[in-house]
C-alpha cells in the first residue's frame, strides 16, 4: 500500500477545482503543495467536468495512500433578474426601477425577475441588492408579481445578475430543481461531503438530510442573516459548517462579519463539527504570485482561531497561480501554528467536556500526551465520532486515526490535526497496540522509544464505544 506522510500542519486546506485545475497534472499540484480537501463548485461546470475531476482526485489518493475528501457545493436558490435588450443598463441614483414577471426584455426601467414565490415575501423599505451589492434597490411597492424600487446606489446592471434579499426570509426550499438533479450527480459519484447553499433554517438541513441520508455528510454553508439568527439549530443538524463570506459580506454589512466567523468557528468547535472559513482568503491570488500582507493576516486569523480549514476559490478554480495560493496557504498555517501565542490562544478557548465516556477518554488521551511527551494520539474509530471528538480538544500532536470505513477516513480529512488510514479493525489488545505502533512508524509519526496514546472501543470494531486509553512505548 502507498503511503504518504502526514502533513505537518495541523489546520487543514480546501482548494475549489475549475477550468484552471481539470488535469490529473494541475490536481495533483494543488495535491502535493497541501490541498486535503477538493471542491466541486456546482454553480459551474457541467456534470461532466465535474466527474472528470472526481476521478482524478481518486487516482490520487489511490496513489498516494492518503484518503482524499471530495466537497459537492451546491448552488442552492441563487436569485438572478432576467436578460435586457442591450445585455446591461446604466442606472442613476434616486432613479426608481421596477421588477416583474413580465418575460419580456429589460430596459432602463424595469427587468423580469423570474421568482414568483418571491414577490408575496418582499416588504416595503426592504433592500434588494444586485450584483454582489454593487446596486442597491430600495422597496417602495410590491404585489404578488412586481417590485418597485428606488436605486439607492449603483449605475449599472447586466444580464443575469445576482440578486440578495438580507432582510427577508425567503419562502425557498435550499434546494432546487438544479440542486436536486446535481444532487443525484454527486451522490453517485461518491462524494463525502455536499455544501448546502443559502441555508436559512433547521428546517433546510432536514430537508437536505432527508435526501442525502447517510450517503455523505452535510455542510451547512452560512451566508443569510437568517442563518445566523438561527445558527445553533442549524449547526445542531448539519455536520460541519462553511463561513460562506462572499454572500454573507452582501447580505449583512462588511464589518459584521469577522466576528460573525469567529462565533461561527467557536460554536462548531463547542460541538466538535468541522468548520470552514471560506472566500477571498487569497483573492489577489488570482493574477498574483504573492497574496498582500491583509490576506496573509486573514488566513493567519483563521487558523489562530481554531478554524478546521480555510479555502481557496476562484485563487485555485480560475487564477493565474494555483499551486502558489496552496502553497502559500501551507506556509502560513504552519507558521502561525509555531507561535506559541497560537497554542495559548486555542486553550483559552477550549471547550468544556460533555458527561460521556468519548469526552473522558479523548480529553484524558490529551492530557497523557502532554504529561509523557507522546508523539500522536492514535484514535481506532468507526464512524469518526470518536475522532471528532479528540480533534474538538485541538491537541498539540497529531491525531493518527486508524479506521475501518473509507468513506470515514474521507470524511475526517478536513478535521483538524486529523490524519486518517484506512486499515482493517483490531480484533484483540496485542492488535491494537502493534496496528498503531506499526502504522505510526510507517508514516513517520514515532520512532524507538517514543510514546503513542491509543483510545479505542472494547469490544473492538463497535461503533460508538470507545473506553479504552494505552499508552504505548515503541520498540523495534
Ligand atoms: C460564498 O458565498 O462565500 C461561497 C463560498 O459561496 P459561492 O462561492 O458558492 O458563492
Amino acid at each position: 500500500m502507498p503511503h504518504t506522510k502526514p502533513r505537518a500542519r495541523q489546520s487543514k486546506i480546501v482548494a475549489t477545482l475549475g477550468p484552471a485545475t481539470s488535469t490529473y497534472p494541475e490536481i495533483r499540484a494543488l495535491f502535493d503543495a497541501g490541498v486535503d480537501m477538493f471542491r466541486l463548485n456546482f454553480s459551474h461546470g457541467t456534470h461532466d467536468d465535474h466527474r472528470a475531476r472526481y476521478a482524478i482526485v481518486r487516482q490520487i489518493e489511490k496513489e498516494t495512500g492518503r484518503p482524499i475528501a471530495v466537497l459537492a457545493d451546491l448552488q442552492g436558490p441563487k436569485l438572478r433578474v432576467g436578460v435586457f435588450a442591450k445585455g446591461a443598463i446604466d442606472l442613476v441614483e434616486g432613479q426608481s426601477f421596477r421588477l416583474d414577471l413580465d418575460l419580456a426584455e429589460g430596459d432602463e426601467k424595469r427587468v423580469h425577475l423570474p421568482h414568483p414565490e418571491i414577490f408575496a415575501a418582499l416588504k416595503v423599505g426592504s433592500a434588494l441588492l444586485c450584483d454582489d451589492g454593487k446596486v442597491r434597490l430600495r422597496i417602495t411597492k410590491c404585489g404578488k408579481d412586481f417590485a418597485e424600487t428606488i436605486v439607492e446606489a449603483g449605475t449599472k446592471l447586466s444580464n443575469r445578475k445576482g440578486v440578495n434579499v438580507p432582510d427577508v426570509v425567503l419562502p425557498l426550499s435550499p434546494l432546487t430543481k438544479k440542486d436536486r438533479a446535481d444532487l443525484v450527480v454527486a451522490l453517485d459519484m461518491g462524494a463525502d461531503w455536499i455544501a448546502l447553499s443559502f441555508v436559512q433554517r433547521a428546517e433546510d438541513i432536514k430537508e437536505a438530510q432527508a435526501l442525502i441520508g447517510d450517503k455523505a455528510a452535510l455542510m451547512a454553508k452560512l451566508e443569510k442573516p437568517a442563518a445566523i439568527d438561527n445558527l445553533l439549530s442549524i449547526l445542531d443538524l448539519a455536520d460541519g459548517a462553511m463561513v460562506a463570506r462572499g454572500d454573507l459580506g452582501v447580505e449583512m454589512p462588511p464589518e459584521e462579519v469577522p466576528a460573525i466567523q469567529k462565533r461561527i468557528v467557536r460554536e462548531c468547535r463547542r460541538l466538535g463539527k468541522p468548520v470552514i472559513v471560506a472566500t477571498q482568503m487569497l483573492e489577489s491570488m488570482i493574477s498574483s504570485p504573492t497574496p498582500t500582507r491583509a490576506e496573509a493576516s486573514d488566513v493567519a486569523t483563521a487558523v489562530y482561531d481554531g478554524a478546521d480549514a480555510t479555502m481557496l476559490s476562484a485563487e485555485t478554480a480560475s487564477g493565474q497561480y494555483p499551486v502558489e495560493a496552496v502553497t502559500i496557504m501551507s506556509r502560513i498555517a504552519a507558521q502561525t501554528q509555531s507561535d506559541p501565542a497560537y497554542r495559548a490562544g486555542l486553550e483559552a478557548q477550549r471547550q468544556m467536556l460533555e458527561h460521556t465516556t468519548a469526552d473522558a477518554i479523548t480529553a484524558a488521551a490529551k492530557l497523557v500526551a502532554n504529561t509523557i511527551d507522546a508523539v500522536a494520539i492514535v484514535t481506532y474509530t468507526t464512524c469518526g465520532s470518536t475522532t471528532l471528538r479528540a480533534a474538538r480538544e485541538r491537541p498539540h500532536v497529531p491525531l493518527l486515526c486508524l479506521t475501518s470505513k473509507m468513506e470515514t477516513a474521507r470524511r475526517l480529512a478536513i478535521s483538524f490535526g486529523v490524519h486518517a488510514v484506512h486499515t482493517a479493525d483490531a480484533h484483540d489488545f496485542t492488535e491494537m497496540v502493534e496496528k498503531a505502533a506499526s502504522i505510526a512508524k510507517k508514516y513517520g509519526l514515532a520512532q524507538k522509544g517514543q510514546h503513542l496514546v491509543i483510545t479505542a472501543g472494547v469490544p473492538f470494531g463497535t461503533p460508538g464505544h470507545t473506553n479504552v486509553l494505552r499508552i504505548v512505548t515503541i520498540g523495534e
